[in-house]
């Protein structure tokens, strides 16, 4: 990309070339905000509800074009006026806020909207106030963070803003978490990249959705830009972390790259460990007798040259939906083992790169940014979450509600439009469960067109067993491949293991659980005090947003926790059992009341009892409100 002029440089030329490339109601809202006129948004031109809609809002191209031709002189207006923008008040920023939904919301909602788009430059999420913390206080205190993926990064910088002395440690090489790991071809991140940042870390991103590589760089630069590299131990696994009731003090072993292993202490420990980097194989018979190249998506072996092969992929989730049309250009027959189908949602703009006039808006034209990360938040987030939320009064199978079921017919609709409803596959990729069940992929269209190429089927028949030369299904099919791929995703709900937790009456809390993983907030658990986790139950979200925003809720919040040990010389704090079970029921009540909660949805994201252990059922802004700070009647400190 050539250095981009700034806007009081940029010629007529250069400002026509980048409204040409605008998505449109970012550009309508930034109009509004340069020029104070509110009235291109009170026209006939509106935004559609519909999230799947292009970047445009489903607005028709002869609006586009409407708005393109105002836009010019308004923006060269504002240039050539010194390029002061007129403070807007209250009112119509909540009218701009309704018009880039394209729906009408109650007060407390546009609240947080306009707290999450930022403009007035106060932080997102705002962290506890510490400055009156004793600095005696803070000497003898400190905090060790397990994980130095995206969750930990963030952890530690924002314990290094609040003065408050850490360590890091990371069984990888490097930082980045899943993104260090998952490095299968095709991988790409599947929230748009504006809202897939950290708030205070924006980035100008190549892509809508970039790919692995890039947000490898991303958590690399972030982790080195806040200068917390030296405070990780890498190449280190904790394997037990014991709270010793006596010292008050976590005590934490760790096992070094040679094989060492050695105790560190800790007032308060943070888990970072994330979900999605531990293979889960499924158990089939036969598994190990395959006598060619076999491995797992998260731990692809990119030794194996796979022109010319026959693929074998098992699994059709958010990584094989990934890495399989890729293969299938190279290889000489793909065939892949679905037991369910996935939802596929359609976003145009999946493996665009962002184009050279819109980097110019994102970059130069105040506002442009905000909104643009703002339209992005809404359309993946809480705009969806309506037609994932079931009506009881509903009773049509497969689907839970009509909101649910007009996105089934749109889904439905994009499938049949790219396979064709006369193609034997149709029948195959739409599912019989809910939208919204399980994770949507998002998906430019690539997915389906694989999947109708000449070298690739799909086979839903059973497996029944692996052999030496491939599959056998259980209709007693051999299919006999030269590679077998696992895409059949990670040990994700067994939280924090292999990592032994012992509380303080001595319990581990995997035994403790048995099964049944729960947290009070997802972050704090009776018995263990000091001890937070990020991204632990109940915490992972399946259709509303990015698992960032969520990860910035969660450690402003533990960063409350800790602040009030430091603030009260308070040594431990943990929730009571009351708020734990409370919080928990009233979660298990949410989900039941989900698509991914529906008694037909199979998903990593319930436990053996059918339990969803992983999913927050509500808006992100009660996780959002929720987390301001802790709620002290629900909590001991000593
Ligand atoms: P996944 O979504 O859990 O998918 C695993 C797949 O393997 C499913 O299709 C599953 O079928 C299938 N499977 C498991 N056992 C099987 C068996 N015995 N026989 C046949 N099929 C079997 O795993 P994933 O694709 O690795 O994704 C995991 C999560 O990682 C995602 O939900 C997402 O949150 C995250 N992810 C994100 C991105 C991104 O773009 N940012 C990319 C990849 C992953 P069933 O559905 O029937 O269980």
């Amino acid at each position: 990309m050539n250095a981009l002029p700034d806007l009081a440089q940029a010629d007529d030329e250069t400002l026509q070339a980048a409204i040409a490339e605008a998505s449109i109601p970012t550009l309508m809202n930034t109009l509004v905000h340069l020029t104070g006129d509110p009235s291109m948004i009170r026209s006939d031109i509106k935004v559609s509800p519909n999230v799947f809609a292009d970047n445009h809002g489903g607005i028709s191209p002869s609006d586009q074009t409407r708005i393109r031709e105002q836009a010019l002189p308004l923006i060269k207006a504002f240039r050539d006026n010194g390029g002061e923008p007129v403070p807007l008040d209250e009112g119509i920023i909540r009218e701009m806020i309704q018009f880039m939904t394209g729906m009408e919301m109650e007060s407390g909602y546009v609240d947080f909207l306009q707290s999450e788009l930022s403009l007035d430059d106060v932080a997102a999420f705002e962290q506890p106030a510490l400055e009156t913390i004793d600095r005696d206080r803070l000497k003898d205190f400190s905090v060790l963070v397990i994980g130095a993926g995206m969750s930990g990064i963030l952890t530690a910088i924002k314990l290094k803003e609040a003065g408050i002395a850490y360590s890091v440690i990371e069984k990888n090489a490097d930082v980045g978490g899943t993104w260090f790991q998952n490095t299968y071809p095709g991988c790409r991140v599947d929230s748009p990249n504006h809202t897939y940042s950290y708030s205070f870390a924006p980035r100008d991103w190549p892509n809508y959705y970039s790919p692995q590589p890039v947000l490898l760089e991303y958590f690399q630069s972030v982790a080195k830009d806040y200068d917390i590299r030296d405070k990780i131990q890498f190449d280190t696994e904790v394997e037990r972390a014991e709270y010793d009731v006596t010292a008050k003090c976590w005590r934490v072993t760790v096992r070094e790259s040679g094989g060492n292993t050695k105790v560190l202490e800790a007032n308060a420990v943070v888990s970072a460990v994330g979900q999605l980097n531990r293979p889960r194989y499924p158990d089939i018979p036969g598994m190990g007798s395959f006598k060619g190249p076999t491995f797992h998506s998260g731990e692809w072996e990119h030794q194996h040259d796979l022109s010319g092969k026959r693929v074998i992929v098992i699994g059709t989730g958010a990584s094989a939906f990934q890495f399989t049309p890729i293969v299938a250009e190279k290889a000489d027959s793909v065939t892949i083992f679905q037991r369910t189908p996935p939802w596929v949602a359609p976003r145009a703009e999946y493996h665009d790169e962002i184009p050279e006039g819109e980097h110019w808006l994102l970059n130069q034209l105040p506002f442009y940014d905000a909104w643009f990360r703002f339209f992005q938040f809404w359309r993946t987030s809480e705009g969806v979450l309506a037609s994932a939320t079931r009506d009881e009064a509903w009773n049509e199978s497969g689907s839970i509600s009509h909101a649910n079921h007009m996105l089934r017919e749109l889904l439905t609709e994009n499938a049949r439009r790219i396979v064709g409803e006369e193609n034997e596959l149709f029948g195959k990729v739409v599912p019989d469960y809910p939208p919204a069940g399980k994770r949507m992929l998002v998906d430019n269209g690539t997915w389906y067109r694989a999947l109708t190429r000449d070298n690739v089927e799909v086979v839903t028949d059973p497996i029944a067993r692996i052999t030496q030369d491939g599959v056998v299904t259980e209709s007693g099919r051999n299919v006999e491949g030269d590679v077998l791929v696992y895409g059949t995703g990670f040990q994700a709900s067994n939280f924090m293991s292999p990592m032994q937790i012992v509380g303080r009456d001595g319990v581990e809390i995997h035994g403790r659980w048995d099964g049944e993983p729960r947290a009070y907030m997802g972050m704090t658990y009776p018995y263990y005090p000091n001890f937070f986790s990020i991204y632990g139950p109940n915490t992972n979200l399946v259709v509303n947003g990015s698992i960032i925003f969520f990860s910035e809720c969660q450690v402003r919040y533990i960063l409350g926790c800790i602040a009030q040990l430091l603030i009260g010389d308070q040594q431990s704090i943990e929730p009571t059992i009351e708020a734990f079970e409370s919080h928990n029921e009233w979660i298990d009540r949410g989900n039941l009341q989900m698509a991914w909660g529906s008694p037909n949805v199979r998903s990593w994201y319930k436990n053996a009892n059918g339990r969803v252990t992983q999913n927050w059922p509500f808006s992100l802004r009660e996780f959002w409100e929720k987390t301001h700070a802790p709620d002290l009647q629900h909590f001991m400190l000593e």
